[in-house]
């Protein structure tokens, strides 16, 4: 059985080398866990991430993995709830994370040991915890994990910098491409089954005549409407919905809604809330933008093309508004130039 295996320098090589070739956070949490469990002969391997909802901090599984060849007992998620509120959280979990220490459990139910480790962020940030299950094991396979989850967390920093914009802290153009891919392959995987996947919208915001801001106030000013515009954003939209700077004075969010009313009206929200702010010493700032619907049918290009087109015609038609791409086609303000799947040479 492989409890208590020694890695020899060469695997441990291998998998920092497999870990710092990752690019996304999904991809990153399930090397982390493979490795972890492929090195030290761990039964179980599992990631939970922290967040908050109104009332309670919970831990959201993640990640889970379990070695082959295992009792079922371990392929099974018996003993690893999906989601653990704080508040009611074994006494171990707590300690872990209010200590910021790793704290061993005895586990009566496999006969082993389990061990959780708190998982920090940038600046010693908590973010999660890992919980390692053992049949047994040796101290050396412990420290190896205590290295091992260093590294990880030194390159999920390193990962999250580069996936921000640095003035803002919003994400990136570069995470925007990487995140809408994703959630086109999700909706057309999910047409293809025959389901209706999450509706989501994408919005790109400009703020009107910024130029005469920074001409009249100059950079640093015009950085911070910036700046106050990201804190406008992350205050309307909810914490799942995904935010952007897409360079300059334009935003993107992509957001989840039921329908198209609903979009709009969060939107709507959003952009009075950009008309009321007082800007200090710029005052009254207001924002234009383009929705648009994400079907899983349309590529990025095109999608990214129609919301373009609505915020445009919302610049020419008075600014300080909203605009609905499909809307503006229906009533016949905007031409379809979706061109998909015919071939346009000219
Ligand atoms: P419109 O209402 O048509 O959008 O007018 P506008 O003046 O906002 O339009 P335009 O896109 O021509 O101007 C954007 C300006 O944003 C130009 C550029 O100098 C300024 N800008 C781009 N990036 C930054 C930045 O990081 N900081 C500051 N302060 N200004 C920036
Ligand atoms: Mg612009
Ligand atoms: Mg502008």
């Amino acid at each position: 059985m492989a409890t208590s295996r020694q890695p020899n320098s060469e695997n441990l090589l291998e998998s920092i080398i497999g870990l710092t070739e990752q690019r996304t956070q999904q991809s990153l949490e399930n090397c982390l866990i493979e490795t972890m469990r492929d090195l030290t002969g761990a039964v179980r391997v599992a990631l939970y991430g922290l967040s908050s909802d109104a009332n309670n901090r919970v831990l959201v599984l993640s990640q889970f993995s379990h070695a082959a060849g295992q009792p079922r007992y371990f392929e099974s998620q018996a003993g690893i709830p999906p989601e653990i509120v704080l508040r009611d959280a074994a006494e171990a979990f707590r300690k872990c994370l209010e200590n910021q220490e790793v704290v061993d459990v005895p586990q009566p139910d496999f006969g082993g040991v389990r061990i959780l480790y708190p998982v920090l962020g940038a600046e010693e940030h908590l973010t999660g915890l890992l919980a390692v299950d053992y049949l047994a094991l040796s101290p050396s396979n412990h420290r190896l994990i205590s290295a091992f989850l260093r590294i990880y967390q030194n390159y999920q920093n390193l990962l999250s910098e580069n996936q921000r914009d640095r003035l803002t802290g919003l994400l990136n153009r570069r995470t925007f491409e990487d995140q809408i891919n994703q959630i086109l392959a999700e909706q057309r995987a999910a047409l293809e089954a025959g389901e209706t996947g999450s509706c989501y919208f994408l919005t790109i915001f400009d703020i009107d005549f910024f130029k005469k801001i920074n001409d009249t106030y100059g950079h640093l000013y015009g950085d911070e409407v910036l700046l106050l515009f990201a804190r406008l954003m992350r205050q309307t939209f909810r914490g799942e919905d995904l935010l952007y700077r897409f360079g300059g004075e334009e935003f993107v969010v992509l957001l989840k809604a039921t329908d198209t009313g609903s979009c709009l009206k969060i939107l709507e929200r959003f952009r009075q809330n950009v008309e009321n702010f007082a800007f200090p010493q710029v005052g009254r700032v207001t924002v234009s933008g383009g929705c648009v619907a994400i079907t899983g049918k349309g590529l990025q290009t095109t999608l990214l093309d129609h919301a373009d087109q609505a915020l445009y015609y919302a610049k020419n038609h008075g600014r300080n508004q909203i605009l609905h791409y499909e809307q503006l086609v229906e009533a016949g303000k905007l031409a379809v130039t979706d061109q998909e799947g015919s071939v346009d040479l000219f």
